[in-house]
């Protein structure tokens, strides 16, 4: 379960430029939710999943992970609690393009044994539906595949909340509701799944949508 309390986030840079992008955001997700947090670009979307996604901080407020106070946590168990609980899929697929899809799905598996890897890597490419695509390279795939390889690297670790930037925003609509029904069975078979999104089309089919604008959320 996620719960966030009165979330700020300002960004500072050293030329003292200071940008306040979230403005007091509070809302829990329970597990097995599927939830789409929707609004214009530069709202605040992307600097919100990635706080959840503790990819990264937040300057103010609170954020319990599973009752655990996130800001109280040190990198080291973050970073575990982001290997085995949270799958992020990154806006336009942050994939390796000179890597086979294997080699791209194998990244977040580095610790265990390398035969095991590949076996898990090929079990989560085969639920993608894309097993033969296994060794080719993705620079030769298509925008829908892509997409496909990068949520088969998202759910590798069997994460149990699947966090997704935009998914959707490159692909055209068809490929788009193909993708969709992806994340729909993820949920179906208990995943949490929080979608980012600027497009109600995608939003509706969620079953919750949290809508924000400026920084603060205006409606959910
Ligand atoms: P969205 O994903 O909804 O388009 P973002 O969360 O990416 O919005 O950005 C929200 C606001 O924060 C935007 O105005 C953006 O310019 C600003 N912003 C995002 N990242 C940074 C950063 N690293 N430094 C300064 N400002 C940033
Ligand atoms: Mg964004």
């Amino acid at each position: 379960m996620i719960e966030l309390k009165n979330i700020t986030k300002i960004y500072n840079s050293k030329k003292q430029y200071c940008f306040q992008a979230l403005n007091g955001i509070s809302f829990a997700v329970n597990d097995g939710d599927f939830c789409a947090i929707i609004g214009k670009s530069g709202s605040g979307k992307s600097t919100l999943l990635h706080i959840i996604g503790m990819l990264d901080t937040f300057s103010s407020g609170e954020y319990f992970f599973d009752k655990t106070d996130v800001s109280k946590l040190n990198e080291r168990t973050v970073s575990k609690i982001r290997a085995r609980s949270i799958g992020f899929v990154k806006q336009d697929f942050a994939l390796i393009d000179e890597y086979s899809v294997l080699d791209n799905v194998m990244i977040p598996l580095y610790p265990i044994r390398s035969a095991e890897k590949k076996k898990k890597a090929l079990s989560a490419i085969e639920k993608l539906g894309i097993l033969k695509l296994a060794n080719k390279y993705v620079s030769q795939l298509s925008g829908g595949e892509k997409q496909r390889v990068a949520i088969a690297r998202a759910i590798v670790n069997e994460p149990s909340i699947i966090l997704a930037d935009e998914p959707t925003g490159s692909l055209d609509s068809k490929t788009a509701a193909d993708i969709m029904s992806v994340f729909k069975r993820l949920n179906d078979e208990g995943k949490t799944v929080i979608i980012v999104t600027h497009d109600m089309g995608v939003a509706n089919q969620c079953e919750r949508i949290i809508e924000i604008s400026d920084g603060e959320i205006v409606s959910q």
